[in-house]
């Protein structure tokens, strides 16, 4: 049986999901929603979201705060002192599911990092490698945040959607790594954040003629576009 069949999605519970652009862009697209609707920043001054893995961006309105791009929380229904990813869909408990079962309601459009997860790609970049996951994502807390019932193994795991999901997060990552670097040379205001991610990745893709501009050069000018707006609380 498949791990998460039946399970309660702790890890939707426990994680802050990082976003790149593109899977912000595509979850407009195919949700049809805004990115006030399901992202946010998430504060990240011990690097604990970010990791080595998602890119921090400073803004003018909070300076001296690193962020990190994420889906948004809200409080469980079925667990109401916790939160979990604003996308799950939850289930009530029941005498066979004590915790009932939560299923993502956006499975098809889901950010890379919810595709990936739990594997990386081993040091070669080749191999996909199953994380050691533990029992909670967060510790003391309500039994919502605990985790995967079973240890996974790698016949739990495709090895051809895998190796591919984890190579688009990886690219789509590192991408958004160069977006960021940009943007924080000068730091805007959050309220401005979604027009410069649409501004750039409806300029990602360009005609063989012009590859003249370097893709950093090119978001440094679309930046450059941003006009000030009214501030927008996180
Ligand atoms: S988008 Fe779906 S898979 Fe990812 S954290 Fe949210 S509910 Fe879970
Ligand atoms: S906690 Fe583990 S088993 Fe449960 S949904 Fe998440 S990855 Fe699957």
């Amino acid at each position: 049986m498949n791990v998460c069949q039946n399970c309660h999605a702790g890890c939707c519970r426990s994680f802050a999901v990082p976003t790149t652009g593109a899977d912000i862009l595509r979850i407009e697209r195919d949700l049809g929603l805004e990115f006030w609707d399901f992202a946010c920043r998430w504060a990240d001054p011990h690097s604990q979201i970010a990791q080595k893995y998602a890119p921090q961006f400073h803004f003018s309105d909070e300076p001296g705060m690193p962020y990190v791009i994420c889906l948004a929380h809200v409080q469980s229904e079925v667990f109401p002192t916790t939160t979990k990813c604003r996308f799950l869909v939850e289930s009530q408990p029941d005498e066979e599911h004590p915790l009932g079962i939560g299923q993502c309601g956006i499975y098809d459009s889901r950010p890379g990092a919810c595709r990936a997860f739990p594997t990386k790609f081993d040091t070669t970049g080749e191999l996909a490698v199953i994380y050691d996951i533990p029992g909670s994502g967060r510790e003391n807390e309500s039994p919502a945040y605990g985790l995967c019932p079973r240890p996974w193994e790698p016949s739990d795991v495709d090895p051809l959607q895998t190796l591919q999901d984890l190579a688009a997060a990886k690219f789509e990552m590192s991408f958004f790594h160069s977006v960021a670097m940009v943007w924080n040379r000068q730091p805007r205001e959050w309220n401005l954040f979604p027009e410069f991610l649409r501004l750039v990745y409806s300029n990602r893709v360009i005609k063989e003629e012009s590859t003249e501009a370097t893709t950093q050069a090119e978001i440094v000018t679309i930046a450059d576009q941003l006009k000030p707006k009214q501030h927008r609380a996180a």
